[in-house]
């Protein structure tokens, strides 16, 4: 039989302490798998060169720089906005840095809306000049995040990770060119809207992703440490939601994926 589809782990946590033990044996799986390649998003300037190290062994890997909703208040007792400014414009030139993100807006957090509005903006300008591709997160703002999309639409197109919600409002991403990540959330049964929203948007606004350590699948469970090798089974469970054959869903999701980021 002939090898499955390549694929591309869009949003994996891979740098994170959570592997130090058994990262190499995890990606050894993973190409079992035909895993070929993933992308590591920034959470803060500190992590940045981490993920940049780890890209430079690993053929396949790419990273990106940003400063993700929950660590920009620690961030910025030390630091300012133009510092954030300056450090994302210099280190976002790498190549092997293919898009500015994780950032976004995060109502749960706590965090003053007008200050998470900012430094959205400031990735977004960022990523307009050096014409490279966001990586957004959102919990429970979207009708910001929309406006924001809206007022000042990325040149390089967007991926929205992790989405969560109605198909009426992925729909509103679509319209704009966004891409969704479709990874744990939706192998929930509960999760119907979610589900719905994946089974009905165009295939070409759709990437897979994991986001390990986090939103393990439902067969793994809620708080269990996830891993980039789930994608290949998210593959699978979004096939079946689909009602579309798997190596359709595996071909054309690492495509969408090549011509977001440049991989
Ligand atoms: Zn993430």
């Amino acid at each position: 039989m002939a090898q499955p589809a390549p694929l591309i782990d869009s949003h994996c946590h891979f740098d994170f302490s959570d592997f130090d033990r058994d990262r190499a044996l995890v990606w050894q799986r993973c190409q079992n798998l035909n895993i070929e390649a993933l992308l590591i998003p920034g959470v803060e300037p500190g992590q940045w060169p981490v993920a940049r190290d780890l890209c430079l062994a690993h053929p396949g890997w790419r990273y990106a720089v940003g400063l993700h909703p929950w660590y920009s208040e620690v961030y910025l007792q030390h630091n300012s906005l133009a510092q954030l400014k300056h450090s994302l414009l210099s280190a976002a030139r790498d190549k092997l840095c293919v898009a500015v993100g994780e950032c976004g807006l995060d109502k749960l957090k706590g965090m003053d809306m007008q200050l998470q509005r900012q430094i959205l903006q400031l990735h977004i300008d960022v990523a307009t000049q050096l014409n490279k591709p966001l990586i957004l997160h959102c919990v429970k703002a979207h009708e910001q995040l929309l406006a924001e999309l809206k007022a000042t639409p990325p040149p390089a197109g967007a991926v929205l990770h992790a989405f969560s919600g109605s198909v009426q409002l992925a729909r509103q991403y679509v319209a704009l060119g966004l891409v969704l990540g479709a990874g744990g959330v939706f192998t929930y049964e509960r999760a119907k809207k979610t589900r719905q929203a994946f089974a009905e948007i165009p295939l070409d606004n759709i990437v897979l992703e994991t986001d390990a350590p986090a939103m393990a699948p439902s067969w793994v469970g809620r708080g269990q440490r996830n891993s980039p090798e789930h994608v290949a089974e998210i593959a699978r469970a979004l096939a079946e939601l689909r009602g579309q054959p798997e190596d359709e869903i595996r071909r054309r999701c690492s495509d969408n994926c090549r011509r977001l980021f440049a991989f």
